[in-house]
């Protein structure tokens, strides 16, 4: 900005400096020719007095140096006398205008320039009183030629000028520039510089302000971009056009196991799996792709798309979801299906072997009741599975019963009284000691709960062995404890026993009449009440299960 102040004022000046002297030169030459032509009619009239007077003679005393020149030109244009050169040398003057002019209206006047027009000659002409005409005439410089004629003054005047101006010039365009330069433009409006600058110095005041809001307003979407993608349980990357790193999230960076900083590096430099690789350049194609993988012993979908701006890829993002649970649940759905199947198949086989050959009248008629108790006890075994897996699959709707107050007393009595003929038969006895407060609860799942366990206790008892249910309060929570004496349960088994038709003992599970689903149950129904189920067993000595409500 200096700078251009600077040749501004530099330019003008010197344009000024140019037009003034030359004005002035024109001006001046003006006026010397004006008093020039005056002194030249003055000098003609006082000469032509003495012509008049005396004739030609009056010329004898002129100084031939004069700077006048006089001619006598008769009426038919010869001349007959000059004061410079021999009239006889010069042509006919009869066409020379000041000289037509004196002849016909008394006086006449013309000037003319020379062929290299660095001279001008003035005439002046008067009518003599014998018929003949003078003349003056007086040259001089023409404006150009005295122009050429002062240029190195001219030169050196517009040198000196132009280094005068050049050391005002600076000064003066710093001078205009300083206040500029101190601008506060951090606080815009607290200047106090020039008038003008007000209306742009609070145009800048207003966008600082915009551009303010605006920062702010960015940073907060930033934080609240940050704080949503740090909570997400998916992991997240962002990838730009190359491939490299912009955004990754912290479950990102556990699934991918990176553990310095990510953000900047090629992600390929991350994970190296052929399917990623593949699937990053086919989302910077444009196209999306989703697979299943797993990493670090769990199952993720990845899904990978492109980010579009128009019909533009402007990078990926990669989204994984931890899907192990659904693949864990699917799994055992399609397990459960084929025990199911199995479970069905097994009694109804019996049931059909039996039946057929009662029809055929293949059996005796002694082992005939042998036959008909063998499908009944199927048949038995078939309706007491499929009310398990009723019960299991309610417990698996999660639907939520109401939740009431249910007496463990209560619902201990009622589930021994229904066992007794069973524990009779198997010469067990059944025993409830302590007492519990009600808890809340679904009385039809704490009866399972309590059926299951005490079943299970006789079932897996010895002759003459007790089942011992005990009720209690602890740290203000109903305790039942399921004791037995029976055949107790080895240590490598008891993690399992708690899944879908995990059975100790296969072999034997025909004569237990147990469809391996009864602690399922127990497990869900105690799930629904968050209640905690702990096992204490010993193989020969019994078992005891303890539930804390
Ligand atoms: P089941 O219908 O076969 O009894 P459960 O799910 O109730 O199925 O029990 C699973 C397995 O756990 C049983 O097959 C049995 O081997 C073992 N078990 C359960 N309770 C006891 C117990 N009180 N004593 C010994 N073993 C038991």
């Amino acid at each position: 900005m200096t700078k251009k102040i600077f040749k501004s004022i530099f330019i003008v000046v010197l344009v000024v400096l140019l037009a003034s002297i030359s004005l002035a030169t024109s001006f001046i030459y003006d006026s010397f020719n004006r008093s020039q032509v005056d002194q030249l009619k003055e000098e003609l009239a006082l000469v032509a007095n003495g012509v008049n007077l005396s004739g030609t003679k009056y010329f004898d005393n002129f100084h031939s140096n004069s700077v006048f020149r006089f001619t006598v030109v008769d009426a038919n244009g010869e001349v007959v006398f000059d004061t410079k050169v021999d009239p006889s040398s010069l042509e006919n003057h009869k066409d020379r205008e000041e000289i037509k002019e004196a002849l016909e209206t008394g006086a006449g006047s013309s000037a003319r320039r020379s062929d290299t027009f660095t001279e001008k000659t003035y005439y002046e002409a008067v009518l003599l009183e014998d018929g003949n005409v003078l003349r003056v005439s007086v040259s001089q410089q023409t404006v150009w030629s005295l122009l050429v004629d002062m240029s190195p003054y001219i030169i050196v005047t517009l040198l000196v000028a132009a280094a005068v101006t050049s050391v005002l010039s600076h000064g003066m365009a710093s001078k205009i520039t300083e206040p500029l330069m101190q601008l506060n433009l951090d606080n815009p409006t607290q200047n106090d510089t020039y008038e003008e600058l007000t209306p742009i110095l609070v145009k800048i005041h207003k966008q600082h302000k915009q551009i303010k809001n605006q920062m702010e307003t960015l940073r907060h979407k930033t934080e609240e971009f940050e704080q949503v993608v740090s909570a997400m349980t998916e992991g997240l990357v962002l990838l730009d056009e190359h491939g490299m790193v912009i955004k990754m999230n912290a479950s990102a960076r556990q699934i991918f196991a990176v553990k310095n900083f990510a953000e900047g590096s090629d992600f390929l430099m991350v994970d190296r799996t052929s399917k990623m690789s593949k699937s990053i350049w086919e989302a910077l194609e444009g196209q999306r792709s989703e697979y299943v993988e797993q990493r670090n012993g769990l199952e993720y979908q990845f899904t990978i798309n492109p980010i579009w701006s128009g019909d533009k890829v402007l990078g990926v993002v990669i989204l994984a979801f931890d899907i192990t649970e659904r693949v864990f649940a699917e799994r055992n759905r399609k397990e459960f299906t084929a025990n199911v199947t199995h479970e069905l198949k097994t009694p109804l086989q019996t049931i059909i072997g039996s039946a057929e050959l009662l029809e055929t009248g293949l059996v005796k008629l002694e082992d005939t009741p042998r036959f008909v108790g063998n499908i009944r006890k199927e048949a038995k075994r078939l309706v007491h599975l499929i009310n398990d897996i009723i019960r299991l699959s309610q417990l698996d709707e999660n639907q939520s019963p109401a939740m009431e107050s249910v007496d463990l007393v209560e619902v201990t009595n009622e589930v021994l009284d229904v066992l007794t003929d069973t524990a009779e038969q198997k010469k067990v006895t059944l025993e409830v000691q302590g007492n519990a407060e009600p808890i809340m609860g679904v009385r039809r799942y704490v009866y399972e709960i309590m059926y299951n366990l005490c079943e299970n206790a006789i079932r897996y008892n010895k002759e003459g062995g007790s089942v011992t249910v005990g009720l209690a309060m602890k740290d203000g929570h109903s305790v039942v404890t399921v004791k037995d004496t029976g055949i107790g349960i080895p240590v490598e088994d008891q993690p399992r026993i708690f899944e879908r038709f995990y059975r100790v003992d296969k072999s034997h599970s025909k004569e237990t009449g147990g469809t391996g689903l009864g602690l399922s149950i127990v497990k869900h129904a105690l799930l629904f009440h968050k209640a905690t189920v702990s096992l204490d067993s010993e193989v020969g000595k019994g078992t005891t299960f303890t539930i804390k409500f």
